[in-house]
């Protein structure tokens, strides 16, 4: 049974594919996604071997041996040509760990023609990267789950993507769009934090004031769109 962050980065592996899932600690979700058919195999791939080893188990005490392999591997090394990889999930990290592993080996994505993201925080530089990496974002979903605010971005490779501006690229195009409660909700608490942080700032015996700027700039932002939106 899958978490609902799981679940919801799980529905959008397309059916029958050949799945890396980068950074998979128990493989819990390339193991559901295998045993209800809706793949046809692929990797699970971890840095740490303690998770690695508990992918290793969970997959071989499921009985998927045959076509979910574990990989002690950092990133995308986990990937090799003959396991003609298609989707690659990375999930549960930070955004810019996330675009760290993609960039560091980006050769290792030939074959790729969907990306699954679930950072933890770090959105923006992860859809940055990809605009700027041949690959146009389809749909985001943003999801809350035991107190915490998930986003899931999904992207196809593409010729040109789409450019994004600032705002776009920092609240997502789509979750913009949909405005959902759990959005403007995210956005409000972004408000209060950075509201609170250049309030920190400006109390210290030299205030810096480019960091002063940078955060009321940011202010601003969240502002404009909460006011748009709400
Ligand atoms: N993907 C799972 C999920 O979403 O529930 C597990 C998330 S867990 C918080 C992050 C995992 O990524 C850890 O098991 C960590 O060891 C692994 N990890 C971190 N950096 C990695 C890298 N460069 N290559 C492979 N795995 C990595």
């Amino acid at each position: 049974h899958l978490s609902n962050r799981l679940a919801t980065v799980a529905s959008y592996v397309p059916k029958g594919s050949r799945l890396a899932d980068i950074g998979t600690d128990h493989a819990y979700l390339p193991v559901n996604l295998l045993k209800r058919g809706l793949i046809a195999g692929g990797v699970a791939g971890e840095v740490v071997r303690g998770p690695f080893e508990n992918a290793a188990h969970e997959i071989q005490r499921e009985g998927l041996t045959d076509r979910l392999t574990a990989r002690l591997a950092n990133g995308l090394k986990a990937i090799e040509p003959a396991d003609q990889i298609d989707t690659v999930v990375i999930a549960g990290m930070g955004g810019t760990l996330i675009t760290q592993i993609l960039t560091q080996d980006f050769d290792r994505l030939a074959g790729v023609k969907r990306l699954i993201l679930q950072p933890n925080v770090g959105e923006m530089v992860v859809r940055r990267f990809l605009m700027t990496h041949g690959f146009q974002l389809v749909t985001e979903e943003i999801l809350a789950e035991d107190g915490h605010t998930y986003e899931v971005l999904v992207a196809d490779r593409a010729d040109q993507p789409e450019t994004y501006n600032d705002e776009e690229l920092r609240f997502g195009p789509y979750l913009l769009q949909e405005h959902s409660a759990i959005f403007i909700a995210k956005w409000q608490r972004e408000l209060a934090r950075t509201q609170a942080v250049r309030k920190q700032v400006q109390q210290a015996a030299v205030v810096p004031e480019d960091k002063v700027a940078q955060l009321t700039a940011e202010i601003q932002e969240i502002e404009e769109v909460l006011h748009r939106v709400s």
